[in-house]
């Protein structure tokens, strides 16, 4: 069987799951929907985020080292990671305080992977037939709140992180 090349992820796409965000845990059914429906190997995206029970998670998806199924265009499957917030986003903008999470999430995969916050994009910026991750996500203000703590983190010295002071259970 041929091995797929490793993931070196140089930029992060932000996705939205299109469904609303009920109080239980939807990941697995997306999973189940990309694995049975689409055939693919795994779930599409490489994280996940979502509210279960008044707690944001941090969902685990493909590891971050095998490439994605969230971004075919301009090859963004093999040199991004596919981050998907569960919600619906066109009409209703997202809660400040998922954007908020959002943002720290992003934040955290930059560091984590090395990856620049201007690298951060949202899938309408490669498909432009589609509104993903929400036509409501203001990315430009996302990528600017992502540089902002890549900032604060990187002057205050920052070498680990807890993302659980930001209300995510990891
Ligand atoms: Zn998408």
């Amino acid at each position: 069987m041929p091995t797929e090349p490793l993931l070196r992820a140089t930029r992060i796409v932000l996705h939205c799951s299109d469904t609303e965000d009920g109080p239980s845990n939807s990941w697995p059914a997306i999973r189940r929907y990309h694995m049975q429906v689409n055939g693919w190997s795994d779930i599409g995206y490489n994280y996940g985020l979502e509210l279960i029970a008044e707690t944001y998670v941090l969902q685990p998806g493909r590891p971050p080292w095998v490439n994605g199924a969230h971004c075919r265009a301009a090859g963004r499957n093999s040199d991004s990671l596919g981050l998907c917030v569960v919600g619906k986003f066109d009409v209703n903008p997202p809660p400040p305080r998922l954007v908020t999470l959002t943002a720290s999430v992003l934040a955290f995969l930059c560091f984590a992977h090395g990856i620049k916050p201007e690298m951060v994009s949202g899938h309408r910026e490669w498909e432009k037939a589609k509104t993903c991750p929400g036509a409501q996500w203001d990315l430009d203000r996302l990528r600017k709140s992502v540089d902002q703590r890549l900032h604060r983190m990187a002057s205050a010295g920052v070498t680990t992180l807890h993302l659980v002071a930001d209300g995510i259970s990891l």
